[in-house]
C-alpha cells in the first residue's frame, strides 16, 4: 500500500510503499476512503505535545480522521465484518477497562491514538486496534468523505457543545478562534438553537463564522470580551476556547457571564507548552465551570450521525479542498502560517510518487 509516513521531525512526509497491515485477533483493517489533514498531526510532526506523552515512534503514518470499509477483520471481532462502512473515533476503546465500561471511550488510554501510536489514515490500508469497541458503523446517506470531515474536528466540537457544555436553545455562545474546531463549534451550536458570536483575527474567518450561523462576528483582541458582555448584555452562558492558548483562553473566560460555562477544546502549542494562567478568583466569583473535552464517546456518534444523515449538520460544507496523498507536505506547510481556511481532505493515493 501507498502511505506518507513522518520520517523525520520538521521534515516532509515520505511518501512510500509499505507492508499491507495484518490483522491481529480483535482488529479490524480499513480500506481508508478519505482522510483529513489535522492540525494535530501538524503538531506531532512539529515534535510539540510530548509534555503529555505524545511522542512518535517513527516513522510513523499520521492520519486519525478517516472512512473506508473494512476488508479484513481478526477473528475475535464479533461486531463488525468485512464491507461494513465505518469511520474511526482517533481514541482506541479498549473494551475492558471501567471508562469503556461507564461509555467513556474517548478517556480509554490503553491503545493510544490511532495516527499517533499505531499507523494511521494516510496510508491506503489501516489497521484499526480493538475493533469491537472503536470502530463506528456509518448510517446509509454519510459517506467516507463525510465521515472523513467529521473529525476529529467535527466530532470534538460536538462532544463539546452537547455533552460538555450542555449548550439549550437561546443561550449565548462565543467561540474563540474559527479555525476547523471553531467552524464546526458554530455550526452545531447553532443547528440546536444557540445564538453564536465568533471571535478571530481573521476577517475571512469571521465571515466564514456567519455562513455557518454566526448571529454575531467579534475581532479578538483586548476588547472582546467587553464587547461580548455588551452584545450578550451581562456575558456568554457558554464560551468555548478551539484553538488552545492564552490568546483565547483567558479572553473566553473574561467574557462569561455568571454562572457560564467554559469548554476548553483546543490543546496549546509551544507558546503556552501546557499551562494557562487563568483568573482563578473570577472563577470563584462568578461560579464558572470549567470542563476539558476530548474526541467524543462512540456513545454519542448516533446522535451527531443521525443529524449528519439528515441535513441538519454538514461537515463537509467546511472542507476546503480534497487532495492527493502527494499534497499533503503543501498542506501542513500552510498551516505554519495558519494558511489553511477548513479542512483539507486525502481522497487519492493513486497518483502518489514514490
Ligand atoms: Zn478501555
Ligand atoms: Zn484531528
Amino acid at each position: 500500500m501507498k502511505a506518507a509516513a513522518i520520517v523525520e521531525y520538521k521534515q516532509p512526509l515520505v511518501i512510500q510503499d509499505m507492508p499491507d497491515p495484518e490483522p491481529g485477533p480483535g482488529d479490524a483493517i480499513i480500506r481508508t476512503e478519505a482522510c483529513g489533514v489535522c492540525r494535530t498531526d501538524w503538531h506531532l510532526w512539529q515534535h510539540e505535545w510530548t509534555w503529555i506523552g505524545m511522542e512518535l515512534n517513527l516513522p510513523r503514518v499520521p492520519g486519525h480522521e478517516f472512512g473506508g470499509e473494512i476488508v479484513e477483520c481478526g477473528k475475535e471481532v464479533t461486531r463488525f465484518k468485512r464491507g461494513d462502512r465505518v469511520t474511526v473515533p482517533f481514541h482506541l476503546g479498549c473494551g475492558k477497562c471501567e471508562e469503556c465500561w461507564n461509555g467513556r471511550y474517548n478517556l480509554c488510554f490503553a491503545y493510544g491514538a490511532i495516527g499517533v501510536h499505531h499507523d494511521g489514515g494516510y496510508g491506503e490500508l489501516v489497521r484499526v486496534p480493538s475493533a469491537d469497541s472503536t470502530l463506528v458503523r456509518l448510517p446509509e446517506g454519510v459517506d467516507g468523505f463525510t465521515a472523513a470531515a467529521l473529525g476529529c474536528r467535527f466530532m470534538t466540537a460536538y462532544h463539546g457543545v452537547v455533552d460538555r457544555a450542555a449548550v439549550r436553545p437561546g443561550e449565548w455562545v462565543a467561540v474563540f478562534g474559527i479555525g476547523g474546531v471553531g467552524l464546526s463549534v458554530v455550526q452545531i451550536a447553532s443547528a440546536i438553537g444557540a445564538r453564536v458570536i465568533a471571535v478571530s483575527r481573521s476577517d475571512e474567518k469571521l465571515a466564514m463564522a456567519r455562513e455557518e450561523g454566526a448571529e454575531a462576528t467579534v475581532k479578538a483582541g483586548p476588547n472582546a470580551p467587553a464587547e461580548i458582555t455588551e452584545i450578550t448584555k451581562g456575558g456568554a452562558a457558554v464560551t468555548v476556547d478551539a484553538l488552545g492558548a492564552s490568546t483565547t483562553t483567558i479572553p473566553a473566560i473574561l467574557s462569561l457571564a455568571r454562572a457560564g460555562r467554559h469548554v476548553q477544546l483546543g490543546m496549546t502549542g509551544i507558546e503556552d507548552a501546557g499551562k494557562i494562567a487563568i483568573p482563578m478568583d473570577l472563577v470563584v466569583v462568578k461560579e464558572i465551570r470549567i470542563a476539558g473535552s476530548l474526541g467524543c464517546p462512540m456513545t454519542s456518534y448516533a446522535g451527531m450521525l443521525a443529524m449528519v444523515a439528515s441535513g441538519k449538520l454538514k461537515p463537509a460544507r467546511l472542507v476546503e479542498a480534497a487532495v492527493n496523498i502527494t499534497e499533503v507536505n503543501g498542506v501542513l506547510t500552510a498551516m505554519t502560517g495558519f494558511q489553511t481556511r477548513g479542512f483539507h481532505v486525502i481522497t487519492s493515493w493513486q497518483a502518489a510518487a514514490v
